[in-house]
């Protein structure tokens, strides 16, 4: 028995390594603080919780859910985005629900990349692009996102002989690992390069709901015409702390939307009825109190985190939204070294930045999902660390 070929192709999973020292260090009785992951560590928005409570007492909701949503879900994803960014968008072919976005994210690739296309995709960045595109059989091509460009893609040095065997081009902004975010002039240019190039604009928007100091990101979508080339995945898992419930929704082309019900009806039953449900009435009561909430507690961690850094001597970018802090690694350091060292000095686990691409190297990602004395303790953790390095 052997498994196929293509599961070779899934590159080894950087964290790996890191989650044995982690546990080795548990064992040894110390207390890890992991500042290594994404998800969200308070509970889900409450008026959510109170409608899943009844609407899965509804036996109504005990069977199949419809393959593309409820038409009260995608009706009440219009409505946001009516209402949220002045978007347009039919719900009977403009939205389809998604088991969590990194489903859609993944199969859309599956729908529209084949062996001898290309898929233009950032470095570093969320790793599904690069990996679901190696398993399509297609090729990822890098677009490095630098300091010196606030990370974003040049979209005008990617190569003619790229660019011709190109299908799509993926967007994360606001920007996962990074924390940087993209203004509508980035998005004006990345909707006209799509346009003459002929490519599916997929922009990945599970932090747009989350923002500091005021700053509401845009969405793709905003942009005159955008819908003859861009798709949008929205989440529901960061901004209502829904990590676990598997909500999301993607928005806009109908083509790319045609493509995901095709594939997706032949391989998922969609999202369960009840937690499209839920997902409406979070939509519903004036979600953006919610996000606020949880956006000024994200922005007190920053402070306590990036003045942490600082107190190290190590500078941070302050990030205007998502709950990633970016940052350089200590004394040139590889990234794998410096998580290793963090992790085995101070028990205190952050993401080495190669784990999203080769340009992630020389960087490190600290996330904000924990709470502010846990913070305040790794920070005092880390320094005193790299205080005894430098005094040997
Ligand atoms: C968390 C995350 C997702 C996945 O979100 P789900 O909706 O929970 O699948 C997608 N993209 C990025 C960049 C993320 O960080």
């Amino acid at each position: 028995m052997d498994w196929a070929s293509r599961m070779d192709k899934i590159p080894p999973y950087l964290f790996f390594e890191l989650d044995r020292i982690v546990e080795q260090q548990r064992q040894m009785g110390h207390d890890v603080i992991n500042l290594g992951i994404g998800d969200p560590d308070m509970a889900t928005a409450p008026h959510v919780v109170d409608a899943m409570q009844q609407a899965v007492a509804d036996p109504s909701n005990h069977r199949y859910p419809h393959y593309l949503g409820s038409n009260q879900f995608r009706q009440a994803m219009a409505d946001w985005y009516a209402q949220r960014f002045g978007v347009t968008l039919n719900p009977s072919d403009e939205v389809i629900a998604l088991i969590g976005s990194k489903e859609g994210i993944a199969h859309l690739i599956w729908a529209f990349a084949e062996p001898g296309d290309v898929v233009l995709v950032p470095d570093p960045a969320y790793p599904v692009y690069y990996t679901q595109t190696l398993l399509a059989g297609a090729e990822p091509y890098y677009l490095p996102l630098l300091a010196t460009h606030n990370f974003l893609p040049q979209l005008d040095i990617i190569p003619q002989s790229i660019l011709k065997r190109a299908t799509m081009l993926w967007i994360n902004y606001p920007n996962n690992p990074t924390g940087a975010i993209a203004d509508k002039t980035f998005l004006q240019e990345a909707v006209a390069f799509c346009r003459q190039h002929d490519l599916l604009l997929c922009s990945d928007a599970a932090y747009v709901e989350m923002g500091f100091d005021g700053y509401h990101a845009p969405s793709v979508l905003e942009i005159e015409g955008a819908k003859d080339v861009a798709v949008e995945f929205y989440s529901f898992s960061k901004p209502f702390n829904m990590t676990g419930w598997r909500i999301g929704c993607a928005l806009g082309n109908p083509m790319a939307i045609a493509a995901l019900g095709t594939l997706k009806s032949n391989l998922d039953s969609g999202p369960f009825t009840a937690v499209q449900q839920a997902a409406v009435a979070g939509l519903a009561n004036h979600p953006e109190k919610f996000f606020d909430t949880m956006n000024v507690l994200y922005q007190n961690r920053r402070d306590i985190v990036i003045q942490g850094l600082r107190d190290m001597g190590l500078n941070a970018p302050t990030p205007r939204a998502t709950f990633y802090l970016w940052f350089p690694t200590p004394l040139r350091m590889t990234s794998s070294d410096a998580a290793k060292f963090f992790v085995e000095t101070a028990h205190v686990m952050v993401t080495p930045g190669a784990a999203y691409g080769p340009h992630g190297e020389g960087w490190l990602r600290i996330s904000l999902t924990t709470s502010e004395d846990r913070l305040a303790e790794a920070m005092k953790r880390m320094k005193t660390a790299l205080q005894s390095l430098k005094s040997v």
